[in-house]
């Protein structure tokens, strides 16, 4: 069976399901109280497959329409997420998240789009599971597609590297080891909504991590949470947004190369 239907046959079962509340907003009423570890599937394990290693050995020039969110030199293009100017480390051309400083997201909003960026998780990559390089990026702010080592690192399936964090697995593996640049293209369809806060039409993501696919047009059911199923808000334009993972590990992923294209 696959990871949706899990999903939505463990929320049936939790009395999970979408109502309507006074506002007209879609809501979902829980009868039990939820912990992470709710919506944590650990079978199956994404297949590993190794990727072709010449096309991931350099970063990958960016096309001439591409709108340049960072090239190595500075952070003009991001500000904090807690307000203020974007404040993670670049050093040698190399952006590394600080997990002090909380996440950081893009100046300018965006629908759909098709968005390059290379991350890298450091050699010394310390600590087990989701606090092993866990950052991620927010799609619209609002979607998380998970960064995380998951070479060698067994977790709960959507929590994987290029996952939908806690709704869809990659479909296989194809983390590089600590060390070395991992790539994800990723692109992006915007939900619409009803008036009544509904998808009208719902999010959809393809990515080609390393040169594979590991999303193909996945339909996504929400916003993505850690504790809880996903929950449908009504948004609009978004940033794309860095994560600063809240965990106690000291060794911080980084990012280069950062493109982007409106579609
Ligand atoms: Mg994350």
């Amino acid at each position: 069976m696959d990871q949706s239907k899990i999903l939505i046959l463990a929320m049936i079962g939790l009395g999970l399901f979408p109502t309507k509340n006074v506002s007209g907003q879609e809501k979902l009423h829980e009868t039990e109280k939820m912990t992470p570890a709710m919506s944590e599937f650990w079978d199956p394990q994404p297949e590993v497959v190794v990727p072709g290693k010449s096309s991931i050995s350099a970063p990958v020039p960016a096309p001439s329409d591409a709108e340049i969110l960072f090239d190595g030199k500075d952070l003009s293009q991001w500000e904090s997420a807690n307000g203020g100017e974007a404040q993670w480390p670049v050093v040698n051309g190399i952006l590394t998240v600080d997990k002090k400083l909380g996440n950081i997201r893009t100046k300018k909003s965006y629908g759909d789009f098709q968005l390059h960026i290379e991350w890298k998780e450091p050699e010394n990559i310390a600590g087990d599971g989701q606090s092993r390089g866990n950052s991620g990026i927010f799609l619209q702010g609002v979607y998380e597609i998970q960064v995380l080592d998951s070479y060698n690192n067994p977790t709960y399936n959507a929590g994987f590297a290029g996952s939908i964090y806690k709704q869809f697995p990659p479909l296989v593996n194809v983390t590089n080891p600590p060390g070395e640049w991992n790539i994800f293209d990723i692109i992006y369809t915007a939900p619409t909504f009803t008036k009544n806060g509904k998808y009208r039409t719902s999010p959809a993501v393809t990515i080609i991590h390393n040169g594979v696919v590991i999303q193909n047009h996945t339909i996504l059911l929400g916003a993505t949470v850690n504790v809880g199923f996903p929950r449908i808000k009504k948004h609009g334009n978004g940033p794309v947004v860095l994560q600063a993972h809240r965990d106690k590990t000291e060794t911080n992923v980084s990012y280069r190369n950062i493109w982007i294209r409106e579609l």
